[in-house]
């Protein structure tokens, strides 16, 4: 279903499509397929109702932000279940996410009333600078599956308690998700128009609209850098804000005074998390050669003990990949490894056996010995694999590490305090986490460098995103 100016409503073509559990293949779900028109519809409905949300009194969109946490908060079974089914991530991990994105609402409802001036120092005695900082206007959002609600509420909070309103596109894959987070906004009590969805199967032609429509005033993408740079350079033509949060191919280093369990430990936990489907996934895995085999017996260790399936039933730590292209990219890219000499230690294939063959399973995979000459290392993966690299040298690995087109996430394990400084100064990422695998909270900013991304969510820079700086000039 759409929801277009308060109502949910069918796509206007009539025409709808499936939603399937990657776990098991069964559809779950049947949702508007909407098209360019609908999506125009729905600018048009955040283009009128700007002007009444931007007049609000940050106290009152605050209000409308609390109620929308709460509701998060009293739902998140029931939401984290969806996901589940969904998406395919474990139900620990869902929970986990709902309460990151309700978190976003929280924050926001706070921020909404820190959106302060600034009086300046004029030249001239009879002249006074004020600086006012207004919503930019309507936003166009589109959100990733890989995290279907958090990726929502990290833009769609700050935008509206900035006084901006919005149209959100989620992708094909999880627009049900998408859709009880809507049902939240609805219940909340937020004005017709203000938040708006568009779900689709076909996301081109709503994309276009959302970056050629003259009523949307900035874009705030989170996906891929291919198509975020494709969108990016649409949006140029009409001079729109832009906000992108893209790939990544994360480094994450240990040193040789860092504990190699502890390492492993942190490694295993952050590799494989929604099953590598993550933009702050490590991608190439730093050993200091002294350490190398002790890491690589915890690493393998704790992956022996992972176990893929369903992500309702106890214990599984892995779910399914989003989809056949997923199964195929990561396969590739182990035999590649492979042909060119990685040594593989555990995993390396697809999941066929008790029911597993019915979704997109593949096993926890660990490799090393892995070079620059193979695809993994170079390229986002965006599945279970840890690829393992021998180092000797501090400033090799920070050159190695800092030898590639992305920048958004990077980690660093060492007891050094002044390595830990030299490597979070030196890194050329947004995100750094030293001894830390979790560097991501509503209150951080998070985004990337280079070709990661422009601008970040999250933190007070989160809303400066939605804002604009106006200067005031007054003779006396
Ligand atoms: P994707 O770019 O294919 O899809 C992301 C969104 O873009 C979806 O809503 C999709 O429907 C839409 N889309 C696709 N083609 C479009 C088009 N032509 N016009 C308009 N919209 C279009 O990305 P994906 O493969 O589904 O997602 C994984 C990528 O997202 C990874 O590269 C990952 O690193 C990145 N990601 C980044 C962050 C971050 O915060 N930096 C967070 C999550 C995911």
């Amino acid at each position: 279903m759409l929801y277009v100016d308060g109502e949910w409503r069918g796509a206007s073509s009539g025409r709808s499509f499936e939603v399937v559990n990657p776990a098991n293949g069964v559809t779950i779900g049947d949702v508007a397929d909407a098209n360019r028109t609908d999506a125009a519809q729905a600018i048009l409905a955040a283009s009128v109702a700007f002007n009444g949300w931007s007049r609000l009194t940050a106290f009152e969109r605050s209000d409308f932000l609390y109620r929308a946490y709460g509701l998060m908060m009293e739902r998140k079974e029931a939401l984290a279940r969806l996901m589940t089914e969904e998406q395919g991530k474990p139900i620990k991990a869902a929970r986990n996410e709902v309460q990151y994105a309700a978190d976003f609402f929280l924050w926001y409802a706070e921020e909404a009333k820190r959106v302060y001036g600034d009086v300046l120092p004029a030249p001239r005695s009879d002249q006074r600078f004020l600086v006012l900082r207004q919503p930019v206007g309507v936003v166009a959002a589109i959100t990733p599956w890989n995290y279907p609600v958090s990726m929502i509420t990290r833009k769609v909070a700050p935008a509206l308690a900035a006084g901006c309103t919005i149209v959100v596109k989620p992708a094909e894959q999880t627009p049900l998700c998408a859709m009880e987070v809507f049902g939240i906004l609805h219940d909340a009590g937020i004005p017709a128009g203000v938040a708006n969805l568009v779900t689709t199967a076909n996301p081109a032609p709503i994309g276009e609209e959302l970056v050629e429509n003259a009523a949307v005033a900035k874009v705030t993408f989170t996906g891929s850098t291919e198509v975020g740079t494709m969108l990016a350079a649409r949006a140029a033509a009409s001079m729109k804000r832009v906000s992108l949060e893209l790939g990544g191919h994360a480094p994450f280093i240990v040193f040789e005074d860092a504990s190699p369990d502890y390492a492993a430990k942190g490694a295993s936990l952050v590799k494989f998390l929604n099953t590598g489907q993550a933009c702050i996934s490590p991608n190439r895995i730093y050993v200091h050669k002294s350490i190398v085999d002790p890491f690589l017996d915890v690493l393998v260790e704790r992956v022996s003990r992972m176990r893929a399936g369903d992500g309702l039933e106890e214990g599984v730590s892995i779910g399914p990949l989003v989809d056949e292209q997923a199964l195929e990219k990561v396969n590739r890219q182990v035999g590649d490894a492979i042909d060119h000499g990685a040594t593989l230690h555990i995993g390396g294939q697809r999941l066929t056996e008790d029911g597993l063959d019915a979704g997109f399973f593949y096993a926890p995979t660990v490799l090393s010995g892995v070079t620059p000459e193979m695809e993994i290392y170079n390229q986002e993966t965006f599945g279970p694999v840890a690829p393992v690299i021998t180092f000797t040298d501090d400033d090799e690995v920070l050159s190695l590490a800092n030898n590639t087109s992305y920048g958004l996430a990077a980690y660093v394990y060492t007891h050094n305090l002044s390595r830990a400084m030299r490597m979070f100064e030196g890194l050329h990422f947004g995100i750094v986490g030293v001894n830390d695998i979790n560097p991501t909270a509503a209150a951080a900013p998070f985004g990337g460098m280079r070709q990661s991304g422009i601008g970040r969510e999250g933190g007070r820079e989160g809303i400066a995103e939605y804002l604009e700086v106006k200067l005031g000039g007054f003779s006396i």
